[in-house]
């Protein structure tokens, strides 16, 4: 099987190395010069995508903001997976707001901004605590404004009269009090099997994920079922086929859904030490139409992200059951450098072997692990 991925980031390299055994050979697209290239040497394969497009079994994505143009052609063939109506839902907040709706599924209360006039008396309507997003292109908490009280919106508002709101509207969107972060990861193939990973918990640090840790602790049957039900009304609704990633609130015992991404999530690396069968696998799996993999937990997981930093010393390798992967990327301020997956018995020996990597790291680029393995202590 030759499978087609658009983006040639990390999430691309670690398809093909998922796929390797499965002797599915994994090729990336760079969307930015339409070339294809060798998803982990990034060596330009071939410089004609149509070719490509057509040795390709399978065409799928690694991140949702492709430009249209090149996900019409991948559209046309036939061969794209999720489908592009699906990712451009992942692609927009206005449209993934409305499918929400639509399915009657819990999210934040909120209004599409498409002129600045709709600012007056938002924070009657919102609440004082509101944050704007981009409907489109953001990522990593970048293209989105937080207002803390009304006094903030002025400045909002001589911010947003310089953008174009009518092309890319805003979602504006009441900040939520949630006792946590989660994401469901799950997996649907063309015969409609789906599987879901257990719940992972989520620690963001400046809007960027930094930490999370599967199974998300103190979940219930309850949570769990409440986010199946959530996972397979819009797979289903979509038609979805490969992985799905849904941004879950915690607000009380309710799930509120924060966004989707219709691809691999960073929030799922743990699998790739922590599950059964990791995320990517599945993803190829789904897309291949190949039977879905268990899902099943082998212990409880943490992923660290490395981000803005590429060394670490021998730390990591030196702990039991400890692995890191770097994705071969040169470091800028805030880049995803790579991640390290710890597996124990317990939380609270999760917590011991994260507070051991915590006591080596700069502490700069990794202000939440000494927090968050401090509580896991007591799990
Ligand atoms: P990423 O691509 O990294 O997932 P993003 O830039 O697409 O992030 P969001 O996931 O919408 O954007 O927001 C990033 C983070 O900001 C969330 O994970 C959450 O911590 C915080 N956040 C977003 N929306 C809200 C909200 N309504 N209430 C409280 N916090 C929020
Ligand atoms: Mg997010």
């Amino acid at each position: 099987m030759q499978v087609l991925v658009y983006g040639s980031g990390q999430l691309a390299r670690m398809m093909y190395l998922a796929g390797a055994p499965l002797s599915i050979e994994v090729k990336a697209v760079d969307v930015s010069t339409k070339a294809v290239v060798h998803p982990i040497s990034k060596a330009v394969l071939n410089n004609d995508l149509e070719q490509s497009i057509a040795a390709a079994d399978v065409l799928t994505v690694e991140f949702e903001h492709v430009p249209e143009d090149l996900l019409a052609q991948a559209s046309a063939s036939g061969k794209l997976a999720p489908n592009m109506p699906a990712i451009l839902i992942g692609a927009d907040r206005v449209r993934e707001k409305a499918l929400l709706d639509k399915l009657e599924i819990a999210n934040c209360t909120y209004e599409v901004i498409t002129d600045v006039k709709q600012l007056e008396g938002i924070t009657s309507r919102l609440g004082e605590r509101i944050i704007f997003k981009a409907s489109r292109d953001g990522y990593d908490g970048y293209g989105q404004w937080r207002a803390k009280s009304a006094s903030d919106i002025p400045e909002l508002v001589r911010q947003f009269v310089e953008l174009d709101l009518q092309t890319v509207p805003i979602v504006a969107e009441r900040m939520s009090d949630f006792s946590r972060e989660l994401s469901l990861i799950g997996a649907r193939n063309g015969s409609g099997e789906v599987v879901v990973y257990p719940l992972s918990e989520n620690t963001h640090y400046e809007g960027q994920l930094h930490l999370s840790v599967a199974p998300a602790p103190d979940y219930t049957d309850e949570l769990a079922n409440q986010a199946l039900t959530i996972f397979t009304k819009i797979a289903n609704e979509l038609d979805y086929i490969g992985v799905l990633a849904v941004e879950l609130f915690q607000e009380g015992d309710t799930l509120l859904v924060n966004e989707l991404a219709p691809r691999v999530h960073n929030s799922g690396h743990w699998s790739m030490h922590g599950a059964h069968t990791c995320q990517f696998e599945n993803h190829l799996r789904a897309v291949c139409n190949l039977p879905l993999g268990s899902t099943h937990p082998r212990t409880v997981s943490a992923m660290v992200n490395i981000i803005g930093c590429d060394e670490l010393g021998d730390a990591p390798l030196q702990m039991s059951d400890t692995h890191v992967h770097w994705y071969g990327k040169a470091v800028r301020a805030k880049r995803k450098m790579g991640h390290i997956n710890v597996n124990a018995d317990s939380y609270a020996e999760l917590g011991q072997k994260l507070l051991g990597l915590n006591s080596q790291f700069p502490v700069e680029y990794f202000p939440e692990l000494g927090p968050q393995a401090e509580l896991l202590l007591s799990k």
